[in-house]
């Protein structure tokens, strides 16, 4: 899967631009349903996969091919080995307090992870508020498909101590002209990024057990920006065995990142 990716989001990528068109809010909100559900359909299968029936040798070996850590593993996180990695790699690592609390392995990390994501998703619509006077709001979604800063964002604090029966009616996600020019399925595609923006999302209430898996774009340092390669901070992270592969959004894609 890495090498693929390599091939397909490296500096090669940059230079090929998305000439797709803007699109206006009928064809932006037929676009969206589709990505939304493609987007089910790979949360609904790494939900199963996930699953007690459904972890079996494939998928285990499936897991650790694409985290470079094995399902097993309990997350330590906070461990001083864990964290020097990190720092080497990224001086401004985020940490999540909620992981560090508690003996997990990452099997029960990621599973917990994938039920919050859908659980927000399924909270997520294109359905037009009557009430709403943004012409470029369509249900959660901004259509900012004129703009060419990228693919899809979140602000990601928006969970926050936000009650979870309120993400309908809160929750914003940007979705930028990339985004139009991405597959539905499969690497670097249109579910595998709303997944992406998902996992951004802070986690929040008692042991985190709300909101998305509060992941940042690392490295962090400096904010976003296009002239970082992600993609390759991400497989250094994975070939490092970090666990921070759990906090960086970039290797979380890449779980989603499959045809079905
Ligand atoms: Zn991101």
């Amino acid at each position: 899967m890495s090498s693929e990716r390599k091939s397909t989001k490296g500096t090669s990528e940059k230079k090929k631009q998305c000439v797709k068109e803007t699109k206006v809010t009928n064809q932006f909100k037929k676009m969206m349903d589709e990505a939304l559900e493609a987007t089910q359909k790979v949360l609904e299968q790494r939900q199963k996969d996930l699953s007690e029936k459904g972890w079996d040798a494939d998928k285990q070996k499936e897991f650790f091919k694409i985290f470079g850590v094995e399902g097993h593993s309990i997350i330590t996180i906070d461990s001083e080995e864990e964290k020097k990695k990190a720092m080497d790699a990224d001086p401004s690592s985020p940490f999540d307090p909620y992981i560090e609390k508690r003996n997990i392995t990452a099997h029960e990390f990621m599973q917990e992870g994938v039920d919050r994501l859908l659980f927000i998703f399924k909270k997520i619509s294109t359905t037009i508020d009557e009430g709403n006077k943004d012409p470029i709001l369509i249900g959660n979604f901004f259509n900012k498909t004129d703009s060419d800063k990228g693919s899809a964002s979140v602000t990601a604090d928006q969970t926050s101590f936000l009650e979870p029966d309120r993400y309908a009616e809160i929750l914003r996600i940007n979705i930028f002209q990339n985004f139009v020019c991405k597959p539905l399925m499969g690497v670097n595609s249109q579910a595998s990024t709303l997944c992406h923006e998902l996992s951004h999302f802070y986690r929040s209430g008692e042991n985190g057990r709300d909101g998305g898996m509060g992941t940042e774009d690392m490295p962090t340092k400096g904010g976003y920006s296009k002239l970082k390669n992600y993609p390759t901070f991400a497989t250094e992270l994975k070939e490092s065995k970090s666990q921070y592969v759990f906090k960086n959004s970039y290797n979380i894609e890449r779980y989603f990142e499959i045809l079905l």
